[in-house]
């Protein structure tokens, strides 16, 4: 399991899946369905379209997502590791969790199918789905980061809506650059979960098993804010 402390969400549909499901969403109803996304405390969407490699590479046949993304609390995070923290980061999780479904009965509602993929499921990694989207990129601590921020929780629905605002490229690629002339995480983590060539170590890292998190806490992109920090390295290339 990806996510140890994590527990499965339970099954909170309470439509179907239409028999004949429409594909093609209107720009005034996905506004609608954006706006109450938001609504529900989620802080952004973005959506992947996956290619005919990818879903070859993964053995899948579905391929339009919509990501949906929750700011994990910073109180939570600023905790130290143990069973309390881990326990209150899958309230999170569950909470967001059983909001996705509410959000699929939307659209399921207006005649399109939509499933939760399941987090829990090893099957197919929901970050290389996040980096499908052209809106993420992975920190050298390992962390799936959008532009609203690193400490980003997500869920994500696979729909038979071919027309959603698919973005064909990533600008975020100059945070590796960034990365490599920064390192703090590398300092500041108490697990050494990074080796000689300041790779990260996977199955050094604590996250997932006891809830970790000094990595985010020092990171400039979680201090400053991906935009702020962008500018910065703006004034560092000059
Ligand atoms: S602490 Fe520095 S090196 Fe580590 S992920 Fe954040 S910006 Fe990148
Ligand atoms: S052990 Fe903690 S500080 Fe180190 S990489 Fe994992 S989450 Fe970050």
């Amino acid at each position: 399991m990806r996510f140890r402390y994590h527990q499965p969400t339970p099954n909170f549909y309470s439509i179907d899946n239409p028999i004949k499901p429409k594909t093609t969403i209107t720009d005034d109803f996905l506004d609608e369905f954006r706006d109450i996304a938001l609504a529900s405390r989620f802080v952004g969407l973005s959506y992947s379209k996956l290619s005919d490699e990818f879903k070859s590479e993964w053995d899948i046949d579905w391929d339009n997502i919509i990501i949906l993304k929750y700011f994990m609390s910073s109180d939570i995070l600023k905790m130290d590791p143990s069973k309390e923290k881990c326990k209150l980061m899958d309230a999170e999780f569950q909470e967001f969790g059983q909001k996705t479904f509410a959000l699929a009965d939307i659209l399921r509602q207006e005649g399109f199918r939509a499933d939760l993929i399941n987090p829990l499921d090893d099957r197919v990694s929901l970050r290389a789905i996040a980096l499908q989207s052209n809106e993420a990129v992975i920190t050298r601590s390992n962390m799936c980061m959008f532009r609203e921020g690193l400490n980003l929780g997500f869920f994500m629905i696979k729909t038979s809506i071919e027309n959603l605002p698919f973005k064909t490229e990533n600008d975020m690629g100059w945070v590796r650059d960034y990365c490599s002339t920064c390192g703090v995480c590398i300092d500041r983590c108490p697990e050494n979960a990074f080796d000689d060539d300041e790779k990260f170590i996977r199955k050094s890292c604590t996250a997932h098993r006891e809830g970790c998190s000094v990595c985010i806490d020092f990171c400039p992109f979680y201090k400053r804010g991906y935009e702020k920090v962008k500018q910065r390295y703006g004034r560092m290339k000059k």
